[in-house]
This record gives structure tokens, sequence and C-alpha cells, in this order.
């Protein structure tokens, strides 16, 4: 059983094909906005459209397939995301099921980096730590969906690191350049750390860091440090909480931030605690891909799910806790 599946949520145009064994192509092309600037909706839709046909015939050629013969389900990314991108894939996704009479399934995209995760890792029944632009979510599978055990209270982990960084003139996404900057300091600089109940909110720090380096003149090496240091902290003593709490013994993490050296030394150091072992998505396979759709929407298909063409909608706003997993065990 072969799956076509499309990515097009925000910044990243992607065209996968896979099939239960393995991932036979994943091709991308990124919309980079100017340096400063964050991503506009209209901009990277634009984008998105320019590059489909490009991105789809060269995800075609590197997996050696045809639609039409070798393709059996198409997949796109349905939501949640930005509007304009959304409805890019979406309509690539339906003029190519339409044209070639392929059944279409609509993906959660966050289900898709959490089971992209699990496929390429040992994981089984983890607890998750979804870091990424769009989601920073610690979540648990149970009673057939996955189930929020945290998550921030406003922005998400990847939008810190990219306004911090955006603040400063770097292209957007900034995080590995601050992973790198942060590398070249020790030098703490105490900022705000605000863990409420089990959720986060990282908008008083980055209001805090972005002062040390505009008004205070704080050295950026060291500001990078601290941010991440305080941020990486939040999450990781909510995330230990979960642990400890559910007594899981696996913890994966997924989302373009899971790329984060410096996070992952600090999940090691948790998990070691909690007798529970870590598990990272490969680097390649952290950020917005087709892969994560192809390899979710074929356990759909195979699980009985597709929809009508003329339903095969977008949701900007899909939340992954509302969606029914009918492909796994009830309790994991
Ligand atoms: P995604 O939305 O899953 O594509 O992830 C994109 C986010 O991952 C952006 O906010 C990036 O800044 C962030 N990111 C990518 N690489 C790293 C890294 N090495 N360290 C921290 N964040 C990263
Ligand atoms: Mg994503």
């Amino acid at each position: 059983m072969i799956c076509l599946g499309i990515e097009s949520t925000a910044h990243t145009f992607s065209c996968s094909i896979v099939d239960e064994h393995s991932i036979l192509s994943d091709v991308r092309d990124v919309y980079k906005p100017p340096a400063g600037s964050g991503i506009h909706p209209r901009e990277a839709s634009r984008h998105h459209a320019d590059v489909c046909d490009l991105v789809l015939k060269q995800a075609l050629l590197d997996a050696n397939v045809s639609i039409k013969n070798d393709v059996d389900v198409i997949a796109y990314s349905a939501g949640p995301g930005l509007g304009p991108c959304l409805r890019i894939g979406a309509v690539v996704a339906r003029c190519l099921a339409s044209y070639y009479n392929k059944p279409i399934v609509p993906v959660n995209h966050a289900i898709g980096h959490i089971e992209l995760g699990i496929r390429l890792t040992s994981a089984r029944d983890p607890i998750v730590l979804l870091v990424s632009g769009g989601h920073c979510m610690i979540l648990a599978f149970y009673n057939c969906r996955w189930r929020v055990l945290g998550e921030t209270l406003d922005i998400t982990l990847g939008q810190l690191l990219d306004q911090f960084g955006r603040a400063l003139g770097f292209a957007s996404p900034c995080g590995s350049k601050i992973e790198e900057l942060a590398s070249r300091s020790t030098n703490y600089i105490k900022l705000p750390y605000t863990v409420k109940g089990n959720d986060v909110s990282y908008s008083g720090l980055l209001t805090a860091a972005k002062r040390l380096v505009l008004v205070d003149k704080a050295k950026v090496e060291d500001v990078c440090y601290s941010l991440q240091e305080t941020a990486f902290a939040m999450l990781a003593e909510a995330t230990e909480r979960a642990l400890a709490f559910t007594r899981k013994d696996e913890l994966l993490v997924v989302g373009g931030v899971a790329a984060n050296k410096r996070l992952a030394t600090m999940l090691e150091s948790i998990c070691n605690r909690q007798g529970a072992s870590l598990h990272i998505v490969p680097t390649r396979y952290a950020g917005d891909c087709g892969a994560q759709i192809a390899c979710t929407g074929l356990l759909a298909y195979n699980a009985g799910l597709s929809v009508d063409v003329s339903k095969a909608f977008v949701r900007q706003s899909w939340r992954l806790d509302s969606v029914d997993i009918i492909w796994r065990k009830p309790n994991g």
C-alpha cells in the first residue's frame, strides 16, 4: 500500500511517498521570510503555489512511482495551521484525488509529528513532548486520544526562539542559530521562570530576554544561553512531573525544537531520574515534512478512514486532543 502525503501548514511545502515499510521519498521547499520578519501567510501560500508542482514531481521521481499506477491513497495536512497555506495543500490533494480517482485522507498535522516519531524510534507507549513552531505540549495516549498533560499558556517554545531571534535581526527560523550562540557561553543571567500547574508561559521570558539585549546591552551569547536554560528547564520540570505521574517509561520528543542538543541533555537527565528511556525523532524528520502526513494517512486509511473529496476541507484550529485515533489500541 503506497501513500502520497502533502504538508503545507506553515513555512514548508512538502510531498512524500511511503509504504508500510519505508519512506520512499520526502521532498521539501521552505518559504524563507526576510531577515527580522515572521511568516506572512499570504506570501507563504504564494510560495507553496509556486513550488508545489516541482516538489510533487521530484517526490514521485525519487520514489520511482506514478500516481496513476502506484499510489493507493492521498493524504494531506488539514490543520492546524495558516489558512492560506493549508488551502494550497488541500487543493493539490483534492485535484489529484478527483483526477486519478484515489481515496483522500485529511491528517491532523500534530498527530503526524507524533506518528512519524513513533515509527522512526523504538518508542511504543511514550509520554510525548511536542515542541515545534506551532505546538508546545506534553501528551500521553489514553482511551483512544492523545491527552494533554501540560502545554504552553501563550507562545510555543519555537515561537519564543524565533521571535527572540527576529528581534535581533536574524532570519527565521532562528532555533539553530540561537543554539550555536548559546553554546559559546556559560554565564547565566536570571530570567523569569513561569510554570503554572503543569503548564508553561513564555511571553514574560521573551520580553525580558529582548530587553536584556536591546536595552541593557548584555552579550548576545549570554542571553541566548540564559534563554535556552530557562525555557528548557521549565518544560523539563513539567515533563518530569508527567513521567512521574503516569509512570510511563518512555519519553518521545518530536517537532522542530527536538533538534536542539541542550534540550536533549536536560531531558536525558530527567529520564535517568525517572527510569525512562529517551527517544528523539531523527533531526531530518523533526521539522514539518510530508513523511509525517503520509505515514499517518496510511495508518488512518488502513483503519478505514477516508472522506469524500467534496468534504476534504481544512481546519485552521484543529486541536490534536479532539482526534479519535482509530488505528491504535484504546490504551496504547
Ligand atoms: P516545525 O514547526 O516542527 O517545523 O519546527 C520549527 C521550529 O523548530 C522553529 O521554531 C525553529 O526555530 C525550531 N528549531 C529548529 N532547529 C532548532 C534547534 N537546533 N534548536 C532549537 N529550535 C530549533
Ligand atoms: Mg509542525
